[in-house]
């Protein structure tokens, strides 16, 4: 480390980033303080953990506290913390990059945003150049907890910073800012108590404004729920999940035995994975008694509700425990069940009493859901409950539980039936469910890629199984009236046919098979293995990238072929008369079947044997 001033440029990321707060975000400028107290109360946690363990001797006598002084003739905001402080290196690392850069994703939805709703900006982790929505030029003075030097990093926002020594610094922080014309009122005490009253008060360290406190630390999670004023919750929310919005939805509860918890946990509006953000930090924090433990916690809810956020607090935890060991705590597990199961009981009611809300919920959340049930065995009855298709039975964008598709059975129905395909209008004009909708059966449709690898985890539902509709060995219910019978090809030359189509298609089918499910389709592709449905096999294969996917290699796949079909019949009379053209149309029946299971076909040839087939028709 050199003793001198050095600078240096900004990242591209984050100049751009920059660029954004100071020339888009006028509006709600108040943002900045809250970033910058809740980034100096950060830092005063982590150093009360690192106490613990390390027992630091400089400034250990230090009050762990955040002041704030301002003066209003110089135009000068200052924030101090008595935190863990910053290394030069860390300062350069923390404050000259961004934590989310390498996706231009990030920083076009960091710009909408911030166009449309600056209250997101909190969520992208940037806070700290908000600081640049006020000021002219931010020192940011810091000692680390463990350094005897002490250094000063300085800019103006305009791509580069500077990084010097600065001695006769405490442990901490202060941030200095010199506030732009258009923000002079930030240098006054009572617009600083009215913004940290506003949105700081749950900071569980004092933040003092010229010398007095202006916080009330309080666990509002250890209260009872009837004396908790909504507002109050929302305020804890909006803290707790660095946001600005409201939550959807809000679970408070606790239990005495055979663990003394106390939760309170949030669903926010918004999924911000699905916003370029990549995978989220859980948002849970668990505590004992008041006291933080474990921030975004890992251990104390499965990954999968990672979109939660609030507050776990058991009594029964030791005080002094340690991160690592929490990971195998029995303790630990057993809370992580009861909240668990909790929540997913919540989630049920929910989903009951308040339809349209538990829609919306699905729609943003059901993605960690399924998550869930792919992921984690233990929950996946309760899970299951939770899930929501569109199927045969509902209009188009309505869904259905797996219960109430159960409530609708036929009485001879013993399994739940899915297919899988891009949209509704696809699925109902393919060939699988031409048999569901003549016997009258409920067939879901899984319209996300995920679904059937979600739908063949889960496996049973109620103990009925649930089957995709392109398996070879479905027992659809048998209608009660006389189905009336179709002109069909005669047995035997069914048998000579599939066995001739065999022989055309070669190694790409298993065999081909008269089909008791087709009535209008010519033919359909069924896959025999059982546990691998043509959407997975479309999935598995595009992430081998053509290789051969060992998942997918023992998927064999027969084709049914409908003896009632006029076309099929056709190519059985055209066999004898024109070999060559019948071999084309068998192809051509095949590589359609394909398609409509949503399987790969080879374009090319295909194309051309389309073209010969219509210079037939034309000619
Ligand atoms: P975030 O808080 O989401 O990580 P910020 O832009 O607010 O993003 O801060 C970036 C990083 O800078 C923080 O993660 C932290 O490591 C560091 N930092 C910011 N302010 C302080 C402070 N007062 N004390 C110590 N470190 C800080
Ligand atoms: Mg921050």
């Amino acid at each position: 480390m050199t003793e001198q001033a050095q600078t240096k440029e900004f990242q591209a990321e984050t100049r751009k980033v920059l660029d954004i707060v100071i020339n888009s975000l006028y509006t709600e400028r108040d943002i900045f303080v809250r970033e910058l107290v809740s980034n100096a109360a950060d830092a005063l946690e982590k150093f009360r953990h690192i106490s613990l363990t390390e027992k630091p001797e400089f400034d250990a006598h230090v009050p762990l506290e955040i002041r704030i002084d301002c003066k209003e003739k110089k135009h000068i905001l200052t924030i101090t913390d008595t935190g863990i402080g910053m290394t030069a290196e860390e300062l350069e690392a923390n404050l000259g990059t961004i934590a989310h850069s390498g996706s231009s994703k990030f920083l076009s939805e960091l710009a909408e945003a911030a166009q449309k709703d600056v209250k997101l900006i909190g969520k992208f982790g940037v806070g700290f150049y908000s600081a640049f929505m006020a000021a002219k030029t931010v020192k940011v003075q810091s000692r680390s907890w463990d350094s005897s030097q002490g250094h000063e990093w300085f800019s103006d926002g305009n791509g580069t910073y500077t990084i010097s020594p600065c001695d006769g610094l405490h442990r901490g922080t202060k941030i200095i800012m010199e506030l732009k014309e258009d923000a002079e009122e930030y240098a006054q005490d009572f617009n600083i108590e009215r913004i940290i009253r506003q949105y700081s008060t749950f900071i569980p360290f004092p933040v003092k404004v010229a010398g007095k406190k202006v916080n009330t630390v309080e666990a509002i999670w250890l209260r009872s729920k009837n004396e908790i004023k909504d507002k109050e919750y929302t305020e804890f929310y909006k803290f707790i999940g660095n946001g600005y919005d409201e939550p959807m939805w809000r679970f408070h509860f606790s239990v005495d035995s055979p663990l003394a918890i106390n939760a309170l946990l949030f669903v926010p509006k918004d999924n911000m994975e699905s916003v370029g953000l990549g995978r989220m930090d859980p948002g849970v924090n668990l505590h004992c008694r008041r006291v933080l433990i474990d921030q975004h916690s890992k251990n104390i809810l499965p990954e999968w509700l990672r979109f939660l956020q609030g507050v776990v607090d058991s009594e029964d935890l030791p005080l002094n425990i340690s991160r690592q060991s929490l990971q195998d705590n029995a303790l630990v597990a057993k809370i992580r069940r009861v909240i668990t199961k909790r929540f997913l009981k919540f989630l049920d009611e929910e989903a009951r009493n308040e339809k349209e809300q538990y829609a919306l919920f699905w729609k943003t959340f059901g993605i960690f859901i399924k998550e869930g049930i792919t992921t984690d065995f233990e929950y996946q009855e309760e899970i299951g409950k939770l899930l929501r298709f569109e199927s045969s039975a509902t209009e188009s964008g309505e869904m259905t539980s797996l219960e109430d598709y159960i409530s609708r059975m036929k009485e001879e129905q013993k399994e739940i039936y899915y297919i899988s395909g891009p949209n509704r209008a696809a699925i109902e004009g393919g060939p699988y469910v031409e048999m569901f909708k003549k016997r009258g059966v409920e067939i879901i449709y899984t319209l996300e890629p995920i679904d059937d690898f979600v739908l063949s985890h889960l496996g049973t539902f109620d103990e009925k199984k649930l089957l995709s509709a392109d398996r070879a060995d479905l027992r659809l219910p048998e209608n009660t009236e006389q189905e009336e019978a179709k002109e069909q090809l005669a047995e035997a030359v069914q048998t000579s046919l599939c066995k001739w189509m065999k022989e055309v298609l070669g190694e790409r089918v298993q065999e081909v098979k008269p089909s008791s499910r087709l009535v209008d389709s010519p033919a359909m592709i069924v896959s025999v293995g059982g546990h691998i449905t043509s959407t997975m096999e479309r999935i598995l294969s595009s992430q081998s990238h053509g290789k051969n996917n060992p998942m997918t290699m023992g998927n064999k796949k027969d084709m049914e072929i409908n003896p009632a079909s006029p076309l099929i019949r056709k190519v059985a009379d055209l066999r004898a008369k024109d070999q060559d053209f019948a071999k084309d149309l068998a192809e051509q029946i095949f590589d359609n079947a394909m398609i409509q299971a949503g399987l790969l076909v080879d374009p090319q040839q295909m194309v051309s044997r389309s073209y010969r087939i219509m210079e037939r028709m034309v000619g």
